[in-house]
């Protein structure tokens, strides 16, 4: 199990543990359980719940419970179990022996089934989902009795008896909890438990064509595996009563439910079913492609199980409803890649640039170490040097904006780790574009100081032209450009892809050091960004580099405006309503 990279800071989770523990409730005991439905992919709201969950059972030493909550046979399939046992296992945590599926309770569910029944708990009511719906009342009307609910113990028995032996069709008859129709609580008014489909389980096959609903199955089966805290999202809450309920009727061990807020991110979509709508639409290439926050898009993107854990542990658990901006996800990867990651060099959309006083036939080779900030204990790279050097187009401007330090007419700047260079000539084409820029270079500023104290205030990246390698660069952003996508819901949130997510640099050319690099390996380029050799689509000596997250935030001026512009809108609603109000 991964080791916590910082002290976990407290919270309101680890408060009821420790008074747990204080008061001897579970001896001492901590089990929490990860219990995803397969059938979809983990998400980064997943990897909050995996690091909260395992990561109290590390710091507790106790244990977490992988369980598969498949009670939906209709909806889930063997290809999400892999991957989602494969995502956990890459977060850096394990179940070790601990691997449940709620599906392996199917008999003790039913056995518990018939003592509510026994009990006068539990009947078989046969009216239809609508009538039961219309039975149920609202926040403000009491429900209303179903005229099957005073069926006798043995009516109900039988009955039960008869939907688990196939005699009836499917959604013609239900068991549910005998409660209180007028409870204010509406998930206590008489909750379904089971109801009959015929569907092939992925597990089970054809065994069973009844099913137990989520809050019978979730209950008991943390029960059964001596579950002590059972997280999990606010969205839970009222449904606490019923898990305390089932428990206390069949009177067996009791866990304790805990909600928390769930993560929501800004520029981001997370539900399964706008998750799925971006593979199957083509909006993304796939449910690893780069661009999407699954535990598979942010691997593939090259994000570290570090990260993503270090991420989980600064935003933290609490009790109430927010949204985390996606700067601090981003952060996150920035301050765990920023000492782990050589550095080098890559133009991306190069430029030429002629040194017109270096010798045709002569090169050199720099000495550049891999990481700047600690030269000596990482090692370094020899970066060739000859007449035609690439830089970056954006790096030159004919005529420089104010605060641009880098290369214009007759200007010098510093080539990283080579010399000082001045711009002397721009050569453009018939169209009236730059295609070459020639320069002079200082033989006195070798490795890139000047002897006589000189100063330049720019330092550009480049590669030589002879030697650089061409390489497949793709630039993966945000892949919504609002932060929030589903805030108007009078407009799709496809309408607010970003169309500039992924940018494709056909043209990018890295120092040949790149040529060799390993898939699954990251590099910082300088000034671009970290990059990540993409493991799917690289081949040996070809390799195609993802772009993890650039070195500095671009966003926040944008999530600025945003900002500004909701509260702004915000204002003007508001003073719109005490018009009218005044009016009337
Ligand atoms: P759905 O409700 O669409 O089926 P789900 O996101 O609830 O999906 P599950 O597979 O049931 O998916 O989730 C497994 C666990 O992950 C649950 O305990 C759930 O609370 C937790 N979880 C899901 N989404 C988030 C989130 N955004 N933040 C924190 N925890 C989450
Ligand atoms: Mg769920």
């Amino acid at each position: 199990m991964a080791a916590a990279e910082t002290p976990a800071p407290t919270n309101f989770i680890r408060n009821i543990i420790d008074e747990h523990n204080k008061n001897g409730r579970f001896d001492g005991r901590v089990v929490t359980r990860f219990p995803p439905e397969p059938n979809g992919y983990l998400h980064i709201g997943h990897a909050k719940s995996i690091c909260l969950n395992f990561g109290l059972a590390r710091d507790y030493q106790g244990r977490c419970h992988l369980r598969f909550d498949d009670t939906n046979p209709a909806k889930e399939e063997q290809e999400y179990i892999d991957s989602i046992m494969d995502d956990v296992r890459w977060l850096g945590f394990d179940w070790g022996e601990h691997l449940y599926y709620a599906s392996n309770y199917f008999d003790q569910l039913y056995e518990f089934a018939l003592k509510l029944i026994r009990g006068g708990k539990a009947y078989v009511d046969d009216l239809s989902a609508e009538e039961i719906r219309a039975h149920r009342g609202t926040l403000t009307e009491p429900g209303k009795d179903s005229p099957y609910r005073g069926r006798s113990v043995e009516e109900n028995l039988e009955l039960f008896t008869g939907m688990k032996d196939g005699q009836f069709p499917d959604g013609s008859r239900v068991l549910r909890a005998k409660i209180d129709m007028a409870h204010p609580n509406l998930v206590m008014r008489d909750p379904t438990l089971y109801r009959i489909r015929r569907v092939i389980h992925h597990r089970t096959g054809d065994k069973w064509c009844i099913y137990p609903m989520y809050d019978f199955t979730h209950c008991i089966s943390d029960s059964i595996e001596q579950i002590t805290h059972s997280i999990c999202t606010l969205e839970f809450e009222d449904n606490r009563a019923l898990y305390d309920w089932v428990l206390n009727q069949l009177e067996v061990y009791h866990p304790q439910q805990i909600e928390f807020a769930r993560l929501n991110l800004e520029f981001a979509v997370m539900s399964k079913r706008k998750l799925l709508e971006l593979v199957k639409d083509g909006h993304v290439d796939g449910w690893d492609d780069p661009r999407m926050l699954t535990i598979r898009g942010m691997r593939r993107r090259g994000f570290t199980p570090a990260s993503v854990r270090l991420f989980c542990e600064r935003i933290g658990v609490g009790k109430k409803e927010s949204w985390i901006d996606m700067y601090w996800l981003e952060k996150a990867v920035r301050d765990d890649l920023n000492p782990k990651v050589p550095r080098v060099m890559g133009v991306l959309d190069p430029i030429k640039v002629v040194l017109t006083n270096y010798p045709e036939d002569q090169e050199e080779f720099f000495e550049a170490p891999f990481f700047p900030d600690d030269p000596p204990a990482m090692g370094s790279r020899k970066v060739p040097f000859c007449r035609e050097l690439l830089v970056e187009r954006d790096d030159f401007m004919e005529v420089p904006a104010k605060k641009f330090w880098r290369l214009a007419p007759g200007r010098e700047v510093r080539l990283r780790w080579a010399y000082f260079i001045t711009c002397d000539e721009v050569i453009k084409d018939a169209d009236g574009n730059i295609v070459e820029l020639r320069c002079t270079y200082d033989p006195a500023t070798k490795g890139g100081d000047a002897p006589d104290g000189r100063k330049v205030k720019g330092t550009l990246h480049w590669v030589s032209a002879r030697h650089g390698v061409p390489a497949t660069v793709r630039l993966y952003d945000r892949l919504f450009t609002v932060p929030n996508p589903d805030a108007d819901k009078t407009r799709d949130y496809k309408e607010f892809l970003n169309p500039e997510s992924r940018v494709d640099m056909p043209g990018a050319v890295l120092e040949p050091v790149l040529a060799e690099a390993e898939p699954d390996t990251r590099y910082q380029f300088e000034r671009k960004g970290y990059f990540y050799v993409d493991p799917a689509d690289s081949a040996p000596g070809k390799p195609v580099f993802n772009r993890i997250v650039t070195l500095r935030d671009s966003w926040a001026k944008i999530v600025e405006a945003a900002k500004r512009e909701a509260a702004a809108q915000a204002r003007a609603a508001k003073k719109k309503k005490k018009q009218q109000k005044n009016k009337g």
